[in-house]
């Protein structure tokens, strides 16, 4: 017997609507590649995604068409956001800061047939236009007194574009299943892969970041999004925070410690979200300044593995809780949160702050597990460490235009590559990225928890753990550090460090100090690159 209830889709074009008629005071802020601060409201904001659309249509943009973006966190993207996917066409945002070929490379694959780009990506798209055959035009996402002078061809003003439509537009219903949003991941090894978002994946996932265990957005936030719009939607957050109507605020091309506190403190920013490295550069900037950000009350912190030292000085010095979470691409992105449960009030201090650094609990909608070698399941007892996988309504099922997915194997289930456990209460903990586990004499090292020890020494500002090869334990940690300027520290002082913290067979063998380490488009450290620099410093040296 079937319920007799609404069939209505669920589509990203509701979440506009909603927002423009029971939001009307909700603000959105942006800093502009232009310079200025930019304010408007949700209806404004929604009724220039409609002349977008109209636009778009003008264009002959059809559903299904994917339709490229180069660009910061903006109510111009925000607009792209709503006003591409409410047509039904797919909105792709690019990672500007890949390599060239590999925007190329994704500009083509995607078959994108108009590409929008803000000013400072001009220059990018130069260099590589005569290789995009397919794309009909360029749409400079700036007004006329700003338009640059530039070799691309079929060149449009986004201004000029808008102000040509009506603001009025009937969006269109159809199937929630239909493909809304393309982001390909890094592809730290061979070609990035598509990941293709439903509507009803995009909407199911925002309601599960907003819930309270979650993100909590909700209209009394005031929502500053610093992971980029081009990195998995901002987390989803640019659909979660006009699900409910939270203020929100778009950094634009300025994502260093000075400008985020300054954003934070003028526009009353309540809640963040972003990767360690973004983090470390406020926390430094407001170390140096003696500035502080009172108005945060939470930043979520995932990407990549948060440092305790992070969790600690956020909470102990400038009172922000820190949620770290767990996400891919491939899961829309948001997996688990880190939120405490009841029962967290019996823990002592010490236990509820390393329950605390834990990447958190799986959201309804997240189904994980973890299994051995030969795919059977482990327990949740905190201790077994095995594969994790994971199935729900916003995991991918597949890769846009590829038919083989080794991630894919166990039919219903996506391996995501990283190894860890899972307490009795459902806490994920990540040992580490199945590739960068560290095997020595056949006993694994987390390289995470090296690094995690490593950036709680005061004098180190990043560090990385990687595998060297050696002659008798197959593999051994070494550590590759950025101190602070000026640093007195060395190798032997930072290796006594690590004794009462790890078993001494864990302990790294070496540390090489650099100026600088090498990260990946999307801001990790791209252990890649120094692996092939460093694996071979353990061996003996032959002949
Ligand atoms: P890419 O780096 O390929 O662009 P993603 O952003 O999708 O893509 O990266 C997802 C990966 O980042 C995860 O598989 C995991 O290894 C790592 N990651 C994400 N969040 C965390 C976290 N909180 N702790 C440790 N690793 C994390």
């Amino acid at each position: 017997m079937r319920g007799l209830m609404m069939d209505q889709p669920l589509l990203i074009s509701s979440i506009l609507k909603f927002a423009a008629r029971n939001h009307v005071e909700g603000e959105i802020v942006s800093r502009t590649v232009e310079g200025p601060i930019h304010r408007y409201r949700y209806p404004e904001w929604a009724a220039r995604s409609a002349r977008l659309a109209n636009a778009l249509l003008g264009l002959g943009v059809n559903q299904g068409d994917r339709i490229g973006t180069l660009a910061w966190n903006g109510y111009r993207h925000l607009e792209l956001y709503y006003g591409v996917s409410g047509l039904g066409a797919v909105c792709h945002t690019i990672n500007p800061r890949l390599f060239p070929n590999q925007i190329s490379y994704i500009i083509n694959h995607a078959d994108d047939r108009w590409l929008f780009t803000d000013l400072s990506f001009v220059p990018v798209l130069e260099a590589i236009a005569d290789q995009l055959t397919g794309v009909k035009g360029f749409v400079m996402m700036t007004d006329s007194a700003h338009m640059p002078a530039t070799s691309l061809p079929n060149v449009i003003c986004y201004e000029d574009l808008l102000a040509a439509e009506s603001d009025q537009i009937e969006w269109p219903v159809f199937d929630e299943n239909t493909a809304s949003s393309l982001c390909y991941t890094s592809g730290t090894t061979g070609h990035p892969k598509g990941v293709l978002y439903s509507h009803r994946s995009t909407v199911l996932h925002s309601y599960g970041i907003c819930l309270p265990d979650s993100m909590g957005l909700s209209s009394s936030e005031c929502m500053l999004p610093v992971v980029p719009m081009f990195h998995v939607n901002a987390w989803g957050t640019a659909y979660g925070a006009p699900m409910v109507g939270s203020k929100l605020v778009l950094p634009g091309p300025r994502m260093d410690g000075e400008s985020l506190q300054a954003l934070i403190e003028d526009e009353s920013v309540t809640v963040a979200a972003g990767v360690p490295t973004i983090w470390a550069a406020l926390l430094n900037h407001l170390e140096s300044s003696g500035k502080r950000v009172d108005s945060l009350k939470r930043t979520i912190i995932g990407g990549s593995s948060c440092p305790e030292s992070m969790i600690r000085t956020f909470q102990d010095r400038y009172g922000v809780r820190v949620l770290h979470a767990w996400g891919m691409t491939e899961t829309s992105p948001i997996g688990v949160v880190n939120t405490p449960k009841l029962f967290a009030d019996t823990l002592s201090e010490e236990q509820r702050f390393a329950l605390g650094c834990k990447q958190g609990r799986g959201l309804f909608g997240i189904e994980m597990k973890i299994t051995d070698d030969d795919d059977r399941a482990l327990p949740w007892d905190g201790i077994a460490m095995g594969k994790l996988k994971v199935r729900g309504p916003w995991v991918c099922s597949g890769y846009y235009q590829l038919d083989q997915s080794s991630a894919h194997q166990e039919p219903g289930w996506f391996e995501t590559g990283d190894v860890g456990s899972i307490d009795p209460h459902g806490y994920l903990q990540i040992t580490d990225r199945t590739k960068d586990l560290i095997k020595s004499g056949g006993e694994w090292i987390s390289s995470i928890e090296l690094e995690n020890i490593a950036v709680g020494h005061p004098d180190v500002v990043e560090a990385a753990a990687i595998a060297a090869r050696d002659d008798r334990w197959g593999e051994r940690p070494i550590l590759i550090v950025v101190k602070t300027e000026g640093s007195p520290l060395t190798e032997a002082a930072l290796l006594a460090y690590y004794e009462d913290k790890v078993a001494k067979w864990q302990i790294p063998n070496a540390v090489v100090f650099c100026e600088e380490l090498p990260h990946t488009a999307t801001g990790k450290l791209s252990k890649l690159t120094l692996r092939e620099k460093y694996e071979g410093i353990l061996e003996t040296p032959k002949g």
